[in-house]
């Protein structure tokens, strides 16, 4: 059926990614590339150099794997924000680009709300706390009065970058997390019934709010002081995902309600996915989590978002198509039903 496929584009950071979703919202598996620096972290202008030398090839692909043409598409959403500047522009001139040459239209996106309504979707959630873990950003969230609202959220970095940023700093390339997780798991099958004792780090929480760059610092401490590398992995993730459990907690006891919704690349990780079942199962709440491909950054979520606003009324004029680095979850209206 010709125009009507939605196009999403994400590149909010290192990874550059093409989505579609039919017209029932449907999505198709996405076309995505990530890029991973022989050392150091992500440097904004050379990820933004790796998308633009990608797009094109990745496009192609995902309509050839699709079997469409540019003439199925009716509406291109992209990333507007938050995200890196020299990022997010690369995304956004591609889909003003497609915009104005197919003269179908555009609508830009905010990058959080879009993880959360994937979430939704995929996992048939209606209400849920979002517990929204990935590199640059970790935030707890609840829709509350046509909003929403960041109830708690990383006062420093985000939870990936941490783990990423300890990775590096033992020669594990990026993205760390899954090689932490890997090597907590296997330094505990070794030694099954093990304690904490000896490898306690900081408790990141304050208030409703975390904060990760002191439990990194102290990780590196106990391995100066001579601790396994997977030992201090397994520690370090039991100490960073108690504390945003616990404000998790804390959202749904205050706001009454009984869904956990999990989303972002670290919402991947299996003991995550695990303490939060064990919480919500506590609380006799119910704990979601995407399959891993929505986890990720991906463009089926932003085609996703894209076309939900445009069922309700929203497009975005190229005179207010600019990104914003800095966009907040909550600046977004929720004009559609939660
Ligand atoms: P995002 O920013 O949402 O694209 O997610 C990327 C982040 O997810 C990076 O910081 C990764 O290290 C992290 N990540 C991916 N898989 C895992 C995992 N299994 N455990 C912990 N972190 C992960
Ligand atoms: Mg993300």
């Amino acid at each position: 059926m010709s125009r009507s496929w939605t196009l999403g584009i994400e590149s909010t950071a290192h990874t550059l990614s093409f989505g579609l979703v039919d017209a029932h919202g449907e999505p198709t598996a996405a076309s995505s590339s990530t890029v991973s620096p022989d050392e150091g972290g992500i440097h904004p202008r050379e990820a933004a150099d790796h998308h633009k030398d990608a797009a094109q090839r990745l496009l192609a692909q995902l309509l050839e794997d699709n079997s469409l043409s540019p003439s199925d598409l009716g509406a291109v959403a992209y990333s507007q924000g938050p995200g890196l500047g020299p990022c997010l522009r690369v995304g956004a001139a591609i889909a003003r680009g497609i915009s104005s040459r197919l003269d179908i239209p555009l609508i830009g996106v905010n990058h959080c709300v879009a993880h959360i309504e994937i979430g939704r979707q995929q996992c048939g959630c209606t209400d849920p706390i979002l517990l929204y873990v990935s590199g640059g950003n970790t935030q707890v969230i609840a829709h509350l009065d046509g909003r929403y609202r960041v109830l708690g959220e990383t006062l420093d970095i985000g939870i990936g970058n941490m783990l990423d940023k300890f990775a590096r700093a033992q020669g594990i390339p990026f993205p760390g997390g899954p090689v932490i997780e890997k090597l907590a798991k296997e330094w505990l099958a070794e030694n099954d019934g093990a304690s904490l004792e000896g490898l306690e780090l900081p408790f990141a929480v304050r208030g409703m709010d975390l904060a990760f760059s002191g439990v990194m610092t102290a990780a590196q401490r106990l391995l100066d002081h001579g601790a396994e590398l997977g030992a201090v992995c397994w520690s370090l993730q039991e100490h960073a995902f108690a504390a945003c459990v616990e404000i998790a907690e804390r959202a749904l006891a205050h706001t009454g309600k009984s869904e956990l919704l999990l989303g972002g690349g670290v919402a991947c990780n299996n003991r995550l996915r695990q303490m939060c079942q064990l919480m919500a199962g506590e609380r006799e709440a119910t704990s979601h989590a995407p399959p891993r491909m929505y986890c990720i950054d991906n463009g089926s979520m932003i085609a996703l978002l894209g076309m939900i606003e445009l069922r309700h009324g929203r497009r975005t004029e190229l005179s207010h198509s600019a990104v914003d680095q800095y966009l907040r979850t909550d600046q977004t209206p929720v004009t559609w039903p939660v």
